[in-house]
């Protein structure tokens, strides 16, 4: 008999679904029928990959408001956000779709002087299964840069939902079935943590691309490295906002904002920590203090989704309120399922409100001497995913961006890099590693096959032969010296 369990929604505390818990032989089973369907999706070949994918995207988008609306079930996030990452989802999708060939098809590279008798291409093959394990916070968005990426570079996907919001997980793939009907290239599996440990020790899963906690994410890595499968591991942040001296103050603390407080602070890539420079300080926070008056839990954003965070939210504003200063709310601001918007200024550096992600609709924020001083502090934790950089002078707000120790940084707006799916998107440090979205999104779900032709043999340059002879390497040292041997300075 199989177990099921229930997704929730966390603002009601309504059943909105019953799904199996899925044992390992189930995901096995599955994995064995994505490799069936990886072997015949991979040969279709750019063209008609293209095609379906494209037409997987106008499914989705004629059913955007089902969509839209289970998000919303399952995670208590308002409909217009749930729509907003439906839609971004979908624009990924579109991208993935269309660039594919372009990115990973098959092209010439130059062979250069010594294999001037050579021919020489590289193409990017499917990998062939990809597990894709998501989290609960952006259902859609966030699995959809794994599945849809991973699916235009040929793999079949077989995708583990979060236990919150398993129903759009298998939407997801039930409405796969509508473009490709004639195998299962795109499977949702789902079940607790363990259904999701048994597909990453499948040893047929050719890659794992995992987004959730840190420390989940080196469970899932020991277990991969059993078969030496690769992850792809987005594992969250705590990015860093920094305001600039000549920043356009009004628009800073809009975005300040809504970077922490839309989807109750649950986004990976949301705003934790405001570095203020002093010239700015004062007139910044009163812009901040006037604006998030105005901003409801339960009305501009929604529940916490997933019901043990909330001791995680109310430890760190505990901690950063009994060792700062609290600009809006406080300990009374958690009222579970929500926590209304909380801002605590001078926080140490080294409390866990600063250091740990806390994925709430809070924020500390610092004075800092000058932009410096800013980065600096931005660029000290062992998260490096996202950040902020709002500045009108754009050199030196690109330049502060460059030295931002993450993955992407906007400037003068929040999150947009998840918005350009040219953009690849991921982390370093603690935040994880390996990329999605992107050229190199499509990379990551594909494997460089480098092939080499010999056009004619090169008359007295045989050099990878026993006939070989002095003649021959003497050639060899005058050409290398002829290209290589000359010092510039
Ligand atoms: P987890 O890292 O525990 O879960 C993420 C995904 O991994 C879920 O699908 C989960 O399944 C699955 N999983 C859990 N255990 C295993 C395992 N042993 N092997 C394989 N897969 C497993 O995150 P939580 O949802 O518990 O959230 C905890 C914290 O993670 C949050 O407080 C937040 O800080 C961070 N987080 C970061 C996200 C991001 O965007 N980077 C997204 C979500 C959370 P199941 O849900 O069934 O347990």
């Amino acid at each position: 008999m199989t177990m099921t369990f229930d997704s929730v929604n966390p603002a009601t505390g309504e059943v909105v679904g019953s799904h199996p818990k899925q044992s390992a032989d189930t995901v096995h089973e599955a994995v064995g029928r994505a490799e069936e369907a990886a072997a015949w999706w991979g040969g279709l070949g750019h063209a008609e990959r293209r095609r379906r994918l494209l037409d997987y995207k106008a499914v989705l988008t004629q059913h955007l408001k089902e969509l839209a609306g289970l998000v919303h079930q399952e995670t208590g996030k308002p409909v217009g956000d749930a729509t907003l990452e439906v839609v971004l989802a979908i624009t990924h999708l579109d991208w993935a779709a269309r660039n594919a060939h372009k990115v990973l098809g098959r092209r010439r590279v130059s062979t250069g002087m010594i294999g001037l008798n050579l021919a020489a291409t590289l193409e990017y093959l499917p990998l062939g299964v990809v597990g894709v394990i998501g989290p609960w916070n952006y259902p859609v968005f966030t699995p959809m840069g794994s599945i849809a990426y991973a699916l235009a570079a040929g793999n079949a996907v077989v995708f583990k939902p979060s236990e919150l919001t398993p129903g759009i997980g298998v939407r997801l793939a039930e409405l796969f079935r509508e473009s490709v009907p004639e195998h299962e290239v795109f499977q949702t599996v789902t079940g607790l943590g363990e259904t999701g440990a048994a597909l990453a020790a499948d040893p047929r899963v050719r890659k794992v691309a995992f987004t959730g906690s840190t420390a989940t994410a080196k469970r899932v890595m020991a277990a991969c490295a059993e078969n030496l499968t690769p992850i792809v591991a987005e594992c969250g942040g705590k990015d860093a906002f920094i305001v600039d001296a000549d920043a356009d103050l009004a628009a800073a603390a809009d975005a300040c904002l809504w970077g922490a407080l839309s989807n109750a602070g649950q986004t990976c890539v949301g705003v934790e920590r405001v570095y203020v420079v002093d010239a700015v300080y004062e007139s910044f926070m009163r812009e901040l203090s006037e604006r998030v008056t105005k901003v409801r839990a339960g009305e501009d954003y929604g529940p916490i989704t997933m019901p043990g965070q909330v001791d995680v939210i109310k430890r760190h504003i505990d901690d950063a309120t009994k060792s700062g200063r609290t600009v809006a709310g406080g300990p009374a601001s958690v009222r579970a399922p929500y926590v209304d918007p909380v801002i605590v200024e001078d926080v140490p550096e080294d409390s866990p409100a600063v250091r740990e992600e806390t994925f709430g609709p809070t924020i500390t924020v610092r004075r800092t001497r000058d932009a410096a001083e800013a980065l600096e502090l931005a660029n000290a934790s062992a998260y490096g995913l996202g950040g902020t950089v709002f500045s009108r002078n754009a050199r030196r707000a690109t330049e502060l961006a460059r030295r931002m120790r993450s993955g992407m940084t906007a400037i003068n707006s929040v999150i947009s890099f998840a918005g350009v799916p040219a953009l690849p998107f991921g982390g370093i440090g603690d935040s994880g590693f390996g990329r999605i979205h992107g050229a190199d999104g499509l990379r990551e779900f594909a494997r460089p096959k480098a092939i080499s032709r010999q056009r004619f043999a090169m008359p007295g340059m045989n050099l990878t032969s026993f006939t070989r002879g002095p003649a021959e390497l003497e050639r060899l040292i005058r050409l290398v010296t002829f290209l290589h041997g000359r010092r510039k300075s």
